[in-house]
């Protein structure tokens, strides 16, 4: 470790520096889920031709798995994007292709990553969505039904927003303040 990266705790932190952890809380509460059944995860790992009973590996890279990637992401520009926490939709993924995945689509983020098997990656991947029965439900089509508990739902995550920057502001002149 460098003596410079102490620099990143060393400036204020801001609350809505955290927004997007907040606007995933959000969309992962209105995102469906699977009920978890080994026979559906085993098939759906088999179609990305890995041994459900091994330790799995990165469909990405060469590397061991050690989470959970969303091949779609449960939000796209701070908006629910319709896709959940399906069997369907997470593939075994290390670190790394996680944190450096982001918001990518999947095909963009192989193209970028380059692994030398590519191609027969990406085939596996679209063997394993091609059973996806489930479509996602759209924010636009959720929009345009103008439910009203969902009109609330979003008033009150633009009020929860509202809030961390005020409290932001607050914590501005707090520190000032505590700094005599
Ligand atoms: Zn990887």
């Amino acid at each position: 470790m460098r003596a410079s990266s102490i620099k990143k705790y060393l400036r204020p932190s801001t609350i809505v520096g955290r927004k997007s952890t907040f606007a995933n809380a959000f969309a992962s509460a209105l995102a469906p889920h699977d009920i978890y059944t080994p026979e559906a995860v085993a098939q759906a790992l088999r179609d990305l031709e890995q041994d459900p009973d091994q330790e799995l590996q990165c469909v990405y890279c060469e590397a061991a798995a050690a989470t959970w990637d969303h091949v779609f992401n449960r939000v796209l520009k701070g908006e629910f994007s319709g896709h959940g926490h399906r069997i369907r939709n997470l593939v075994p993924c290390c670190r790394t292709c996680n944190e450096s995945k982001g918001q990518k689509p999947w095909r963009n983020f192989l193209e970028l990553r380059n692994p030398p098997d590519k191609e027969a990656r990406i085939r596996r991947i679209e063997q394993f969505l091609a059973s996806a029965e489930v479509k996602p439900i759209s924010s636009e089509v959720a929009s345009h039904n103008a439910d009203e508990d969902l009109k609330r739902f979003l008033e009150i995550r633009s009020q929860v927003f509202d809030l961390l920057t005020e409290a932001d502001r607050l914590a501005v002149i707090i520190r000032q303040k505590a700094a005599g």
